[in-house]
C-alpha cells in the first residue's frame, strides 16, 4: 500500500462522519478508492444535499462542488482537491451572453422555459432559478424536458447541444421543431421567423470528450465486433446515437452492462476511465470494448497526491464557495430537478 494510500485512510478515519468524500465515476480508480459515495452528477447532487457532513471533499470538476456548495447548509464547506480541475462544456455558456439571449427570445411574444444542464455554472443555474426554470442531467433530461412540454412551454436548453437535440429526439419531438442558438453569432444567428416552429431551442456548447466519437468509429466497431451491442452517452452527436443500439447517461449505462447477458460483447462510447472500470468489473462475463479512447483531462487533474496535501491542510484555495447572493435562484433551480 502506498504511503499517500495510507495517509488518507488514516486521516479519514479521524475525521469520521465529519467528512464526506464524493467521487465522479470519470475519476481514476487511485482517488475512487477513498470515496465514501461513487455516483454520476445527480447522485452526487443528492448526497451531497441528504449530507450532515462538515466537510464535503468533490472529487469531480469545479461545476460539481458548486452544486454542492449551493445544496448544503452555510455551517458545511465544500473543498476540491485541485479547484482548477474545470468542465469546457460549462464555459461555453457565459451568463452575459445567456441574458441577451433570454431578452431575444422574451421579444418574440411565445412562452419560454429554460432548462440548464446541471454542467452549467452557478450563475447560469441562478439565471435559471429566476426565469422558473429547472436543472436537469443526462439522466432525466426527457423527463425535465416533459415537465416544461406539460406547461406548454417552449423550452430554452443549455449549454449541450447534443444532450438538448437528443433529448427532444427520445421525446418524439421531430428535428424541425428543434434549433440551435449559435452564442456566437448575434441572437444566436436566428430570426424570429425561424423561432416560429421551434418547441426546444438549444445552446450550442458541447463536451470535447464525447464529440470525439465519430460515424467511421462505429462502422468500424461493427466490423471488429459484429455480434456487439453499442452504447454512448447523450452528449455525443445525434448521427451516431441514432445509428448504435441504446443511448444513456453514465448511470444508465451502467445499468446496461449489468444487466447485459454473460458472454456478450459491449462497445461503449463515453468517458475512457469509466470504460476501463466496467471491463475491468465484468472481466470473465463480458467483452466490453471503448469505441474510441476519449479521456477528460479535468477529471484526471484530482489524483492521489493532490487528495492527500488538501486532506492534511485543507488551504483555503481549494474551498469552492458560490457567491451567496447567487444561492437562492440556483437552489431553486436544482430542487426543482431533484422533486420531479
Ligand atoms: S467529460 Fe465533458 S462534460 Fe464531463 S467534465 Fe469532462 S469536458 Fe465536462
Amino acid at each position: 500500500m502506498s504511503d499517500n494510500n495510507l495517509d488518507i485512510e488514516n486521516i479519514r478515519r479521524e475525521w469520521r462522519d465529519r467528512l464526506l468524500i464524493l467521487g465522479h465515476h470519470y475519476q481514476s480508480p487511485d482517488v475512487l478508492r477513498h470515496a465514501d459515495v461513487i455516483g454520476d452528477s445527480l447522485e452526487l447532487a443528492r448526497k451531497a444535499a441528504a449530507s450532515n457532513a462538515e466537510r464535503i471533499l468533490f472529487c469531480g470538476v469545479h461545476f460539481m462542488a458548486e452544486s454542492a456548495d449551493i445544496l448544503t447548509t452555510p455551517a458545511q464547506s465544500v473543498y476540491m482537491p485541485e479547484p482548477g480541475a474545470g468542465c469546457p462544456m460549462a464555459s461555453m455558456a457565459d451568463d452575459t451572453q445567456v441574458e441577451k439571449a433570454w431578452t431575444f427570445l422574451n421579444q418574440q411574444g411565445d412562452a419560454w422555459l429554460p432548462i440548464v444542464y446541471v454542467n452549467s455554472t452557478a450563475r447560469i443555474k441562478a439565471f435559471c432559478g429566476r426565469a422558473g426554470g429547472s436543472a436537469c442531467t443526462s439522466s432525466n433530461a426527457p423527463k425535465v424536458f416533459q415537465w416544461a412540454l406539460d406547461q406548454k412551454k417552449k423550452i430554452f436548453f443549455l449549454p449541450d447541444i447534443h444532450l438538448g437535440i437528443n433529448s427532444a429526439h427520445d421525446l418524439g419531438i421531430p428535428d424541425e421543431h428543434t434549433a440551435i442558438y449559435d452564442y456566437q453569432k448575434p441572437n444566436g444567428g436566428l430570426t424570429p421567423e425561424a423561432l416560429k416552429n421551434v418547441r426546444v431551442l438549444v445552446w450550442g456548447g458541447y463536451c470535447p470528450i464525447h464529440v470525439n466519437f465519430t460515424v467511421a468509429d462505429v462502422q468500424a466497431a461493427r466490423a471488429s465486433w459484429p455480434e456487439a451491442r453499442i452504447i454512448v452517452h447523450p452528449e455525443t452527436p445525434k448521427e451516431i446515437v441514432r445509428m448504435v443500439d441504446a443511448h444513456g447517461s453514465t448511470a444508465q449505462i451502467i445499468k446496461y452492462v449489468q444487466a447485459a447477458p454473460a458472454g456478450s460483447t459491449i462497445v461503449i462510447g463515453t468517458e475512457s476511465q469509466l470504460v476501463k472500470r466496467l471491463a475491468e468489473e465484468h472481466k470473465g462475463r463480458l467483452t466490453i470494448k471503448m469505441l474510441k479512447g476519449s479521456f477528460c483531462p479535468n477529471m484526471a487533474k484530482t489524483n492521489e497526491q493532490n487528495l492527500v496535501r488538501i486532506l492534511r491542510d485543507w488551504p483555503d484555495r481549494n474551498c469552492i464557495r458560490v457567491p451567496s447572493l447567487l444561492i437562492p435562484d440556483a437552489r431553486l433551480c436544482l430542487e426543482r430537478m431533484l422533486a420531479l
